[in-house]
């Protein structure tokens, strides 16, 4: 691919047999211009397809601007570090991504964001995570790399150190500016994990460097804080291997080290890029979880999903400009084309299915059956945690809802939360919940059955029954559309 290079490998090849001395400078042999090459991602989640028109042109757009900028950058020499901070600061202006302006909201109705940057020349990095007022968190994560002897800043103390900057700070109310949204009114449309962004690119020094910034997984917890800004995790850059950023579940990018990963792959087992990126997004990570680009040490770009989009595009100066939704069968080479990606795939695989099972032992049935154990098992903390709002998470916020107890259909998410709320108005009514008992049986593709027996422990009179559930697969993930519960009879 890079001509350049390998004529130079050439000449000093042969050089070097001849008893020349072998040190050319670089590019001296030929008048071709420098190479380089640029990466962008702008999220990975639900399908593309489903959007409105103006929704898809908006993310086009906004990825068409960002490229111009890394674009320019790099072909009038710029380096690669400040085509990552350039590129990354115009997506986080951009209200229709999921990082600076437009971030998503936590469960308390705030933006809590996150970012990093490394450069591949030292392996030098900066991270911020939880800031809330700063606009632009990828400039301030890299001043935390050339200002500090620290690697990530926090909270409070990472807000104190941009003030002490002089970056510019902004009123939370910014990020809520363009959704006025509140956390008791989702955005329908929002889909978990979409739209975080990052950039990877090699300059014509031949120096790599990556970047991701997000304001997380869509009504997190306060504080919680995924991979975006953990170098390895969701960020890395080395010149020996490739530059690479992540976007989609962060706990399981945190816990398989993907970022760093893919460059060890290239260091000690001497893959490509590709099918490093390859071996990530196909065997080790669950369908439905997110994607991955990258630019490696000799300009190969790749850019993978295996969630059913992934806003990306891609750039170098062999003239290659284009911006992409989606990518055919998830950006996968050829070769890997026999296994499709299943578009109906859990997208909210926030989970390991069972860390004692090796993962290419999972089967998608297993997959799916395990999210619906976990959503359950997320019910039961709710609510004993005393957090009827996130037990209701698990139900379909949709009039669709239906409800039915001791004889009385409820209808809709609403009145159901507040039938919740009115027979259980405290945490002594609300006693401690389990679940036992569980039967699955899918009815399909994309919906289950689910029997089960309720137990609450409570020292007014303990209480308990069976449920019947019916579970359908949204693009968020699975959700109850039907709950049956009936009051076991008093022994
Ligand atoms: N990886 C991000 C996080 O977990 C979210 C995303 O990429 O959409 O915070």
């Amino acid at each position: 691919m890079f001509r350049t290079l390998s004529l130079m490998m050439v000449v000093s090849m042969a050089s070097s047999l001849i008893g020349l001395p072998t040190a050319i400078p670089l590019h001296a042999e030929t008048a071709q211009p420098k190479q380089w090459a640029i990466v962008i991602h702008g999220g990975a989640g639900g399908d593309p397809s489903r959007w409105s028109e103006e929704k898809r042109n908006a993310r086009l757009d906004g990825l068409e601007a960002a490229l111009n900028i890394g674009r320019d950058l790099l072909a009038s020499g710029g380096s690669s570090l400040d085509a990552v901070e350039a590129v990354i600061r115009s997506l986080e202006d951009d209200a229709s991504f999921n990082a600076g302006r437009g971030a998503v909201l936590t469960q308390a109705g705030n933006a809590e964001l996150d970012a990093s940057i490394m450069d591949g020349r030292n392996r030098a990095c900066g991270a911020i995570a939880g800031v809330t007022t700063i606009k632009n968190p990828i400039s301030t994560a890299r001043l935390v790399m050339t200002d500090t002897k620290h690697v990530l800043l926090v909270g409070g103390g990472a807000e104190a150190f941009a003030a002490s900057e002089n970056v510019p700070l902004v009123d939370p109310k910014y990020f809520l500016s363009q959704r006025q949204r509140t956390p008791q009114e989702p955005d329908p449309s929002e889909h978990p994990h979409l739209g975080t962004v990052g950039c990877a690119a090699l300059d014509s020094e031949g120096n790599l460097a990556a970047g991701t910034s997000t304001g997380g997984t869509p009504k997190k917890l306060p504080g919680r804080v995924g991979d975006s800004p953990i170098v390895g995790a969701g960020t890395f850059a080395d010149n020996a291997s490739c530059a690479v950023s992540g976007t989609g579940v962060g706990e399981e990018y945190i816990r398989n080290a993907v970022a760093y990963d893919i460059a060890a792959q290239m260091l000690y087992a001497k893959r490509s890029l590709e099918t490093a990126i390859t071996e990530i997004m196909t065997e080790r990570l669950q369908p439905g979880v997110g994607g991955l680009i990258g630019v490696s040490h000799d300009g190969q770009i790749v850019m993978q999903h295996n969630t059913p989009g992934m806003s990306c595009a891609a750039a170098d100066s062999n003239g290659r400009f284009e911006t992409h939704l989606m990518l055919d069968n998830g950006g996968r080479p050829a070769a890997d084309a026999a296994k499709p990606i299943d578009a109906a795939k859990p997208i909210d695989a926030a989970k390991p299915i069972d860390a004692a099972k090796p993962i290419d032992a999972v089967k998608p049935t297993d997959i799916d059956e395990a999210e619906i154990r976990r959503l359950i098992g997320q019910q039961a903390d709710a609510w004993n945690a005393g957090d009827i709002d996130r037990f209701m998470d698990v139900y379909w916020n949709d009039e669709g809802l239906t409800f039915c107890s001791g004889g009385h259909v409820t209808r809709g998410w609403t009145a159901t939360l507040q039938r919740y709320k009115r027979r259980y108005p405290d945490p002594t009514t609300m006693g401690n919940l389990s679940f036992s008992d569980l039967e699955l049986q899918r009815l399909g593709n994309d919906a289950f059955q689910v029997l089960g027996v309720w137990q609450l422990t409570r020292d007014v009179t303990p209480t308990g029954g069976r449920f019947t559930l019916v579970f359908r697969r949204f693009d968020e993930g699975w959700r109850i559309v039907h709950d049956h519960t009936s009051v076991r009879d008093a022994p």
